[in-house]
């Protein structure tokens, strides 16, 4: 009998080992242990735009949650971001101030279309219906935005808010405020090294690995683990696969830590991507560095106030109102480098602020001049990357004022810009300004793929069980090309939706 029990146990022993052995044994498979070092019913990873969102929204719906970040300070790119953001209305009412309308259809049309048709209209009704909701809860919660909306290349209409001081951080420190307030912890210097699942693709996510100072250590999830990890343009390699057109001087806009290890643990435990190969350059950013510096904003926020970008040669060579893709495209196919945005005085107040102007300038990031003729003086004395352009005055001065006379007329029949004359100046009365610009890696579209639920889909096209994504390690929102001033809606609106699923299975109702 005793004998029996014995070989009992070895066999149980070794049928145990043997699975183990086996789910060990599957490339990139590491089971589930035994025991773990804490337990939370939502883990949140990435804390920037769309972790903060998804962590605020579990812990309100009443869930146990946690935020991890990898680096010391939450933010990522958004605590670097340039501060604008599109909403189609918003309790400040801002377009109808200043004579214009927009409608929720009209955004969406505009994002579908900016992004080749190629995003989903489920996930551009989430962004473009969340948008003024979330907008309204950081005003309610301290946000401030500048008292002026812009039309912003690729937008249709004006419904694009600025910050105050024109940057991301505005939100974030409202955003990690509340936060806080709300009671959930946020681990920083703490890295997502894995994402465990039941079985090899295959069951219920059941919560993550992290690295830290002190070691590893094992979160549960017991009701879903939220990424939110942010996107891969800071990754050359995964930038070069995804996207090998784009040459290797070309700079990177990205903070450090987007360089998207959240989106490869996904794959490794089945989940789809769409969309990677779509990586956007980002037209304005300083030529010298590379990196999208708050004056590298301005130009983005003058379209549809009369600015005008021109060539080394001093002539234009884009419609401005133009997306980011086609922006940056013409920029490089300009024939030179760089390019430049061109504006006046009347200008400065409407596209930035008269303060940060002069930090520009004092920056040297800004050139300034009292006179056209003067300010190709500035151009041309300047370098560039260690180069010097030699811009022909009387081609600069005849492209401003052959400008000027297409917003008299309100047609643009080089490029066809949209003009609207009560809005758009012309640029006659000095001091005139000049901000150098080239395209950088800036924002990656693709990503995993998610449910307008924001479920995560495995490559057969079924839910993942327990993994929730939102922001810009999700695919399929924007499409081809994402528009200015769309991401910060996406991420903050699909995080509220990523952080509610998580703790509730229900998302919140968006449409009025
Ligand atoms: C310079 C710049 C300016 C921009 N300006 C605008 C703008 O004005 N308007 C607009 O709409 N969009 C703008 N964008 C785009 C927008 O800021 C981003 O798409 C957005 O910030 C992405 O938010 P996110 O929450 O998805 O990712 P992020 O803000 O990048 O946050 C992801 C976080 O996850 C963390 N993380 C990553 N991997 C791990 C891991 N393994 N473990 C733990 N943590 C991890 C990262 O450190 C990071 O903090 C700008 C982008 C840049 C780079």
């Amino acid at each position: 009998m005793q004998r029996k029990v014995l070989s009992g146990v070895v066999a149980l022993v070794v049928v145990l080992s043997m699975v183990g052995m086996a789910l060990a044994a599957q490339p990139g498979f590491i089971p589930p242990p035994d025991s773990w070092d804490e337990t939370y019913e939502v883990v949140v990873v990435g804390g920037g735009f769309a972790g903060l969102s998804a962590a605020y929204f579990a812990k309100k719906a009443g869930a146990d949650v946690v935020l991890i970040e990898k680096m010391p300070f939450v933010g990522g790119n958004s605590i670097i971001n340039g501060g604008i953001y599109a909403a189609y209305t918003s309790k400040l009412q801002l377009a109808e101030k200043q004579g214009e309308s927009d409608s929720p259809e009209q955004h969406i049309a505009d994002t579908i279309a900016g992004g080749d048709f190629m995003g989903d209209p489920a996930l551009v009704e989430n962004l473009v219906y969340g948008s003024p909701i979330i907008l309204d809860l950081l005003l309610d919660n301290g946000l401030q935005v500048r008292p002026v909306v812009a039309r912003v290349g690729g937008h249709s209409c004006f419904r694009t808010y600025t910050t105050i001081n024109q940057t991301g951080a505005d939100i974030v420190a409202v955003q990690k405020k509340m936060v806080d307030e709300a009671g959930v912890p946020v681990f920083l210097n703490t890295k997502m090294n894995y994402i465990y699942r039941e079985k090899p693709m295959e069951g219920r996510v059941l919560g993550i690995r992290v690295e830290t100072a002190q070691g590893e250590r094992n979160i549960r999830a017991t009701k879903g683990v939220v990424l939110t990890t942010g996107g891969f343009a800071n990754n050359k390699e995964m930038v070069k696969v995804q996207a090998p057109w784009i040459s290797d001087d070309v700079g990177c806009t990205n903070h450090v830590g987007a360089t998207g290890e959240g989106l490869i643990l996904a794959k490794q435990l089945g989940a789809n991507t769409l969309h990677e190969c779509y990586v956007q350059l980002y037209p304005f950013a300083d030529p010298d560095t590379g990196i999208l510096d708050a004056a590298a904003v301005v130009p983005c926020n003058g379209p549809g106030f009369g600015m005008v970008y021109v060539n080394s040669e001093g002539k234009r060579y884009v419609d401005e109102g133009e997306r980011r893709d086609v922006n940056s495209m013409a920029a490089l196919n300009s024939g030179g480098f760089p390019t430049f945005s061109i504006f006046s005085d009347e200008m400065v107040d409407l596209c930035s602020t008269r303060e940060d102007i002069e930090k520009f300038i004092k920056q040297g990031r800004c050139l300034v001049a009292d006179t056209l003729e003067e300010l190709v003086e500035k151009i041309n004395a300047r370098t560039y990357r260690g180069q010097k352009v030699n811009m022909p005055v009387e081609n600069f001065i005849a492209t401003i004022r052959q400008h000027n006379e297409y917003i008299e007329q309100g047609v643009d029949p080089d490029f066809g810009k949209k003009i609207e004359p009560n809005l758009a100046k012309k640029i006659e009365v000095g001091p005139f300004y000049a901000i150098p610009q080239w395209p950088s890696v800036h924002h990656t579209m693709g990503g995993v793929k998610i449910t307008p639920r924001t479920e995560v889909e495995d490559i057969w096209g079924n839910v993942i069980p327990g993994l929730f994504a939102a922001g810009e390690v999700t695919g399929g929102v924007h499409g081809t090309n994402r528009l200015g001033s769309n991401a910060i809606p996406d991420c903050a609106v699909h995080g509220m939706i990523a952080g509610t699923m998580a703790a509730t299975g229900q998302p919140p109702v968006l449409k009025k």
